[in-house]
């Protein structure tokens, strides 16, 4: 039978900031899980559902799995510390490095940009979930060839939607294989 399809958060915001704490995780959480639950829901895949986890520690996460970095802003960038002459657009809502398929590719995304909108933690979820989309299935081009909706190069908002094309590209390809830098958890 099929299993759990296991997303991971690790939450790098600084402890004393204001705007976020452990009410905001879990909501977050929650909605990752309802999205990643959709994809699983496609025919093409092969869990039947999936789970969220906050701070795993380093060495949880199989190379099947994801894990996004939830920082407050893009100062903390994982990505332009450990890959320096990666190109990334440090304005944008998030980013993801990748390079080749046994590199271990980073996701980041950056609160800052979301806090300020209705619907935050739906719309931090879909930006997550944008950017896991990067993850799993660069270097096929997520933006041109993705099918809009969470795919989309444009603004993302809470009421983008996860479409059908979204869910059958995620559902093809999650069992693969594509490890996730664990070096900040
Ligand atoms: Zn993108």
């Amino acid at each position: 039978m099929a299993g759990v399809y296991n997303v991971y958060l690790k939450n790098l915001v600084p402890e004393d900031n204001m705007d976020w704490g452990e009410g905001d995780m879990y909501a977050v959480g929650l909605h990752i899980k309802q999205l990643f639950d959709e994809v699983c829901q496609n025919s093409n895949s092969t869990y039947s559902t999936s789970d969220y986890w906050w701070d795993p520690p380093k060495g949880t996460v199989k190379d099947t799995e994801l894990l996004v970095y939830v920082l407050f802003d893009s100062s903390q960038s994982l990505i332009a510390k450990t890959r320096p002459k990666w190109k990334i657009d440090l304005t944008k809502g998030g980013n993801t490095f990748f390079l080749g398929y046994s590199t271990p590719r980073i996701s980041e995304i950056y609160l800052n940009t979301m806090l300020k909108f209705l619907d935050a933690h739906l719309l931090i979820a879909k930006l997550a979930f944008h950017e896991l989309m990067h993850n799993k299935l660069e270097p096929f081009s997520v933006h041109t060839s993705g099918g809009g909706g969470l795919a989309t190069g444009g603004m993302i908002t809470s009421s983008t939607p996860l479409n059908d094309t979204n869910k059958e590209l995620m559902a093809k390809k999650l069992g693969k294989r594509i490890p996730q830098y664990q070096g900040a958890l």
